[in-house]
């Protein structure tokens, strides 16, 4: 299925610029002070045709400039599956052709929509079907703010706030890429995405998710002050070298000091480690043992996730007895876990199962 069409490359397209980049456009035929209008009316009301600006009494001199000059534009979605559970995967085709994965995931009390952050990955940790698919370039922030339009027009809910009940209210960066591989365009994504005149999404309910770049984690921890969430998958080097390459690059130790430097965690904001369970690899007692020393004493909630295998994966699901006693262990020691439940697995969308093979997928809409 596709869309809308892309705007044309003459013109300039609004999505992902930042408030002040907007401003400053409008500035240049004297319309600075219209910026806020024209930023909520396309973040909150998902406005794209601008003639609709005349309702909210702007200018014609300016909706004559932006419908010649300006566009919001819209990532086409080539398929969209839907999984038996409501998961849905969306394949959202970039300007240059290059396809990317979007996951919404619908819970009863809120709706997560989990984006890329890259077309592809460096970072080749073992477990992860994405990281097999090598690093075609980093998205822009237009594109990372795309994904959210993209959701917004496929879900229907443009509603103002307290209009209407929001499906979308969280926002993952657990899609393909490492985030902090591509810090620049994240961060002013993010900036975006939780501006209260626009999309409005609290920092409160979105979360990064990192294989554990340091330098990233400091800046996020400076400048943004959103969720953080650690792929940790191994308490002990020696078996996180093997399962996640980067753990040379930024060893356990460095890590958890960043961790520890996180600011405003506490017992009411804690940090998030992912924590996949291989068979025979990082499931036993003495791994669980592991992982509570090293969190001793660090706010946290660890995500314990059934491995998801995919075609050609190096290991296999740990038993689900396995995972339930490797969680006992945790819970014996007070420790805040629960294992997520796997969603989408049916369509290629639970975690580490991202990659732009979507095609050969049937089409359920
Ligand atoms: S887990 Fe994340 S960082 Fe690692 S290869 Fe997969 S997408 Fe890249």
């Amino acid at each position: 299925m596709t869309t809308t069409e892309m705007p044309t490359a003459a013109r300039t397209d609004l999505v992902g610029l930042s408030r002040v980049a907007l401003r400053s456009w409008l500035e240049r035929s004297g319309h600075g002070a219209h910026e806020r209008v024209v930023w909520t009316w396309m973040h909150r009301r998902g406005g794209r045709d601008f003639s609709g600006l005349a309702a909210l009494n702007m200018p014609r001199d300016l909706i004559r400039r932006l419908t010649e000059e300006a566009a919001v534009g819209r990532l086409p979605v080539e398929f969209r599956h839907r999984s038996g559970d409501g998961t849905e995967k969306w394949l959202v085709v970039l300007p240059d052709g290059h396809r990317i994965e979007s996951v919404f995931i619908p819970e009863t009390s809120r709706g997560t929509l989990c984006v890329s952050s890259q077309v592809g990955c460096t970072l080749t940790c073992r477990f992860c079907h994405t990281g097999t698919q090598p690093l075609a370039r980093n998205l822009t922030a237009a594109e990372i703010v795309g994904q959210i339009l993209v959701a917004r027009d496929l879900l229907e809910e443009w509603s103002l706030p307290g209009e209407a009940p929001r499906r979308l209210t969280n926002i993952v960066f657990m899609g393909m890429g490492e985030p902090f591989y591509n810090y620049d365009a994240v961060a002013e994504a993010i900036r975006v995405l939780m501006d209260r005149d626009g999309i409005a999404i609290s920092k409160r309910k979105i979360t990064v998710s990192t294989s554990g770049v340091i330098p990233g984690m400091l800046r996020c921890n400076e400048e943004l002050g959103v969720n953080l969430s650690i792929s940790l998958h191994s308490a002990r080097d020696d078996v996180r070298d093997g399962i996640m390459p980067i753990n040379r690059k930024y060893p356990l130790a460095e890590l958890m000091a960043a961790c520890r430097a996180y600011q405003g965690v506490s017992s009411s904001r804690r940090l998030l480690f992912a924590y996949t369970l291989l068979k025979g690899v990082n499931d036993s007692d003495e791994d669980a043992k592991a992982l509570l020393k090293l969190l001793d004493g660090l706010p946290s909630k660890v995500n314990l996730i059934p491995f998801n295998p995919w075609p050609g994966a190096p290991y296999e699901p740990s038993p689900m007895e396995r995972i339930l006693a490797f969680q006992q262990i945790l819970h014996d020691a007070r420790m805040i876990t629960q294992i997520r439940h796997t969603r989408g697995e049916d369509i290629l969308a639970a975690c580490g199962q991202l990659k732009t093979a979507s095609r050969s997928l049937p089409q359920t809409f």
